[in-house]
């Protein structure tokens, strides 16, 4: 049922330009295709729920996120503890379903989330997946050297920094909490999150205060 999960999922964030179509693109216009013929789904309310995530839905969820827990040390306890009960007390476009893990950034660790199976990803908060997060050469090389993928991305750790790997599921999705960058006491959430990018929310980038 897992591996199901996964391919249903997955159609939405192929890309559909270009005239190759991969097997999987394939698959899933024949089975939307054959869907929408049976009168099972209707082609415009998977157009809507494309364009929700593709406009509404986007990194700037995330950020808020984040930006309440570097400020509210009650609200980051939360999260910590559950993920998808914190996120949603925000009020977000979409639910986030009840697989939303948050693992805090520290000196001690900083945190890598990949989808070595295929591409799951926490859209509720992050949006779309970026091309490099579904790419196979992301996916493999995030477990078997998270340090050399960190550098290609310009993040460079300090040794003894520990880098752990997450590997999302169908089920399991995460969203790393960057660590709060110095010099930034006093700043309003708003304008904290402005500096939360998407890329730090999975690990492949650092929050830098301007
Ligand atoms: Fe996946």
């Amino acid at each position: 049922m897992a591996a199901e999960d996964h391919s249903a999922h997955d159609h939405h964030h192929h890309d559909q330009h270009g005239s190759e179509l991969s097997e999987m693109q394939a698959r899933v216009r024949a089975l939307e295709t054959i869907l929408s013929e049976k009168g099972y789904v209707d082609p415009a309310a998977l157009d809507r729920i494309i364009e929700t995530y593709e406009t509404e839905v986007g990194p700037h969820n995330g950020a808020r996120i984040v930006a309440r827990a570097w400020v509210d040390p009650e609200f980051r306890a939360r999260l910590l503890a559950d993920g998808s009960g914190a996120a949603n007390s925000l009020g977000h476009v979409s639910p986030v379903g009840s697989h939303l893990i948050a693992v805090e950034n520290t000196p001690e660790q900083h945190n890598l989330v990949v989808c070595t199976l295929c591409s799951c990803y926490p859209w509720e908060v992050l949006g779309l997946p970026p091309v490099w997060y579904k790419s196979a050469a992301f996916r493999s090389r995030a477990v078997i050297d998270p340090r050399s993928v960190l550098a290609d991305f310009g993040v460079a750790l300090p040794a003894e920094t520990k880098i752990r790997v997450w590997d999302s599921t169908a089920e399991t999705r995460f969203l790393v909490v960057p660590m709060r960058p110095e010099g930034t006491q006093g700043w309003s959430e708003e304008r904290l999150a402005a500096l939360v990018t998407r890329d730090s929310m999975v690990g492949t980038g650092l929050v830098t205060a301007p």
